[in-house]
């Protein structure tokens, strides 16, 4: 029998948050500051949504909508889709993902191996009736005992980040942290942290660390969520518009980071300190050190490391696609 005693995780639910909190060495030492990522590439699914993806699913049988041999629906490209497919394994429901068509083969082998019945539809905008999110919505309507996970605007996401990773965050540091940032795709991650660390401490700064093509670093700065031109190569994160999960949230400034400082912080991290980031995280690492720039010396600045490199082979990860986009692979 396992019992409280022991130090043993309970299955794959059990898996999902407690990540360790790194200090980013090199990053640390170039700034004076300490740089700390949380390692969300080490739940079980790989990626940050792990923790929204199990949320969503509790918030769904706690109110009755989703019973035993049900269905999750959701419209995403990516590590929601992942996570939710691995909670869903593993509590019994079954994973209908609508993909846009413009998404790597590679992210849809990977949720059809994983278990995922995958829908891919063409890509149109989000205003156009069927955009991927919204026929993943419809279609969840039409089935009995479905819901749609519906991660931009349901706030259980959120949720996910101001009772798991914020609370860990403060934890892990003591409650010595001068700053958070990170990207914002649904904007759980950054509205869940960002809430939890203001109620310790109304002197820990929140940054929205944005890459271009993305209305968000417009909306902090100006209260307008304005394009800024783009496109970037990163992936999950950027939107343009303010969801749900993001609505209401204090955020005390916005960056923007380019995509080749992104590029060259992933390469750096692989070459010089061993770790291989995905892109969100290059830039979650850039918006950092940024900020321990314009705090000085001495702060603890904490950031999320959100996914690893394996997904990106074929983009980030091939010098042939960065020199199609006009970027470069140096360090
Ligand atoms: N990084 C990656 C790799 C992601 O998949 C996502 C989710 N879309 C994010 C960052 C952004 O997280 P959130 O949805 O909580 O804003």
């Amino acid at each position: 029998m396992i019992d409280d005693r022991m130090n043993i995780l309970s299955g794959l639910t059990g898996a999902i948050g407690n990540t360790p909190l790194i200090r980013i060495d090199s990053l640390s030492e170039e700034t004076g500051c300490n740089i700390l990522g949380k390692a969300e590439f080490m739940n079980p699914g790989g990626s940050v949504k792990d923790r929204a993806a199990l949320w969503m699913v509790q918030a769904a049988e706690q109110t009755g909508e989703l019973k035993p041999g049900g269905t999750v629906v959701e419209g995403t490209a990516g590590n929601t889709g992942i996570g939710l497919v691995h909670v869903c394994n593993d509590r019994g429901y079954n994973t209908i993902i609508y993909t846009p068509d413009n998404q790597s083969q590679e992210k849809i082998d990977l949720l059809r191996t994983l278990g995922a019945e995958v829908r891919v539809v063409p890509t149109v905008p989000y205003k156009d009736d069927m955009n991927f999110q919204k026929q993943a919505g419809r279609y969840a309507e039409t089935l009995d005992n479905a819901v749609w996970a519906n991660q931009f605007d349901n706030t259980a996401n959120r949720m996910a980040h101001y009772e798991s990773t914020g609370p860990e965050i403060w934890r892990q540091t003591d409650g010595r942290v001068d700053a958070f940032t990170c990207a914002v795709g649904t904007g759980g991650t950054l509205a869940g942290v960002a809430r939890y660390l203001k109620e310790q401490s109304a002197e820990v700064k929140i940054y929205l660390t944005d890459p271009l093509g993305s209305a968000l670093y417009n909306w902090v700065k100006t209260g307008e969520a304005e394009m800024t031109p783009g496109p970037s190569i990163t992936e999950g994160i950027g939107n343009s518009r303010v969801t749900e999960n993001l609505q209401g949230t204090s955020i005390d400034d916005a960056l923007q980071v380019p995509d080749q400082n992104m590029v060259d912080m992933v390469y750096r991290m692989l070459e010089k300190d061993g770790w291989f980031f995905g892109s969100s995280t290059g830039i979650n690492l850039c918006g950092a050190v940024e900020i321990a720039r314009e705090l000085g010396p001495g702060h603890t600045i904490v950031t999320v490391l959100c996914d690893d490199g394996s997904k990106y082979m074929s983009r980030l990860f091939n010098p042939k696609f960065l020199a199609e986009k006009g970027l470069t692979a140096r360090t």
